[in-house]
């Protein structure tokens, strides 16, 4: 069995709050928001993070970047802004070792992020 907990939620053994759903890439509520809206963006291949990102993902890419403005005009945080932002590493803070990519929105963000 598959011991990744996106790749389980990609497989639905794992249940999530789903918003969005193609042959390439999922979109999920995050368990423990951060934001009015956050929403977890993932390939369903497993990647480790965006270090191990070959051009063969370059067109899931895309995908996921066009879903995630998508994802933030349904979501109504389009007007005042959004953040798509993906960590690599202990530094970053990257807790879960499948590629995601976080859509924040619905309040006033800080830059630089803590
Ligand atoms: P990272 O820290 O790796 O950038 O982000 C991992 C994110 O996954 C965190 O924001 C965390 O709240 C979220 N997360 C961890 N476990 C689960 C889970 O089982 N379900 C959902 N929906 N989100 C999760
Ligand atoms: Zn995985």
């Amino acid at each position: 069995m598959n011991e990744c907990l996106f790749c389980r939620i990609a497989a639905r053994e794992v249940p999530a709050d789903v918003v969005h759903e193609s042959d390439h890439i999922v979109g999920f509520r995050d368990i423990n928001p951060q934001a009015p809206t956050h929403i977890l963006l993932i390939t369903k291949e497993h990647v480790s993070s965006a270090r191990d990102v070959d051009e063969d993902l370059g067109k899931v890419l895309g995908e996921l970047f066009r879903t995630a403005a998508h994802l933030a005009r349904a979501e109504g945080i389009d007007e005042g802004g959004w953040r798509l932002v993906t960590n690599v590493g202990p530094d970053a803070g990257q807790s879960v070792h499948h590629l995601h990519f976080h859509l924040l929105g619905g309040r006033q963000m800080d830059w630089p992020p803590g």
